[in-house]
């Protein structure tokens, strides 16, 4: 598919827009994550993306199928939140967003269900205070596991199927040994799908290469994520890891030289921060040297400035796509499925 896209190109003809898109809807956070790009690197102005913005983003999508509403902040900082997954439900869009629960209050839980939320995804790397503060860098571990609980009764109480509430654990060495305590909160909340997720590094806070478990991990770590594969099948949680691996192979198995190849999102997808500014993936805002090497090599055009359909089809985007078809792609791709996965 990724050669005929690129014949096409070639020939002039233009790429489809994509049908599944982030929008960050907002760069504020309330925590300070020691493996977040936001706590660790420079980044975009603290701002909300308002609705009306937000509008003239979506509205120049003529088909899409899948928004996610995060990028690097805290989702439900933006009071208009609810507003935007009504307006793309109106359209037919699935839609979801990662989350830290520190607002996931009766009101807001209610707003989400009520504006037909798909999927919530709770952000969860440890499991007790101590882990969770050191890691998230904010003692708020209690207070979410409150939250989560009496928004998981809310739903029960109205028999609400949507959303579906899932754990995202980024997995480290620091933090291996805890997974078992989170299935078993998982279990004891009712929640139904936890994911592992690699660690993107960068050689800054706990985002270290020395913590990453891909194809570092010892037996003990890897007889860990078995035994909560088992533990989970047993309990009926679903336990994934991103794109098709299971847990276990997504941190042992291995890449090719090329280890971004196989990869279609230049293709298919596109990352829209509350700025305007248009990135290849989520993967974009992480690991940048400096504010200019961000802007002149991750930025391929800003959508407040030029309609999407110029810079999808535009110079810097078939240039990044250019490039990732060579041996020398974008930096942020050379190192993709080394680092993290697809
Ligand atoms: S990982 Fe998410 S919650 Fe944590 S600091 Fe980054 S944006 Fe905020
Ligand atoms: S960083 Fe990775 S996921 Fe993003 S476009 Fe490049 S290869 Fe694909």
């Amino acid at each position: 598919m990724v050669v005929s896209q690129i014949s096409q190109n070639q020939d002039q003809a233009l790429l489809a827009l994509p049908r599944s898109i982030y929008i960050e809807s907002t760069t504020r956070c309330n925590e300070l994550c020691q493996q977040c790009p936001r706590t660790l690197l420079t980044r975009e102005e603290d701002r909300d993306l308002s609705f009306e913005n937000f509008r003239s983003i979506v509205d120049q999508f003529p088909a899409l199928e899948r928004v996610v509403l995060h990028g690097l902040g805290e989702p439900l900082l933006n009071k208009e939140l609810p507003k935007m997954i009504r307006y793309l439900k109106e359209r037919g869009v699935y839609v979801l967003f990662n989350s830290n629960g520190i607002l996931l209050t009766e009101r807001r839980g209610q707003e989400l269900i009520d504006a037909g939320l798909d999927e919530y995804r709770l952000s969860m790397d440890g499991t007790n205070r101590e882990s969770y503060a050191r890691i998230r860098g904010v003692d708020a571990f209690d207070k979410i596991w409150r939250n989560v609980r009496a928004f998981i009764d809310l739903q029960k109480a109205q028999q609400a199927t949507k959303p579906v509430v899932s754990l995202w654990f980024t997995a480290m060495h620091e933090n291996i040994p805890e997974l078992p305590q989170l299935v078993d909160l998982a279990s004891n909340a009712g929640i139904p799908e936890i994911y592992l997720q690699r660690l993107v590094y960068f050689e800054e806070g706990l985002a270290q290469s020395k913590q990453s478990l891909f194809r570092r991990s010892s037996r003990e770590e890897q007889e860990i994520v078995r035994q909560c594969e088992e533990t989970c099948a047993s309990r009926g949680i679903r336990f994934k890891a991103a794109g098709t691996a299971t847990p276990l192979e997504s941190i042992v198995r291995e890449t090719d030289s090329r280890p971004w190849s196989g990869c279609n999102r230049p293709y298919t997808l596109t990352y829209i921060t509350s700025s305007g500014n248009v990135l290849s993936c989520c993967f974009a805002p992480f690991g940048h040297r400096s504010a200019k090497e961000y802007r002149e090599e991750r930025v391929l055009g800003n959508i407040f400035q030029q309609s999407i359909a110029e810079i999808w089809n535009g110079d810097r985007y078939n240039e990044f796509r250019r490039a990732f078809e060579s041996d020398h792609p974008a930096r942020h791709c050379s190192q993709c499925g080394l680092n993290w996965s697809y």
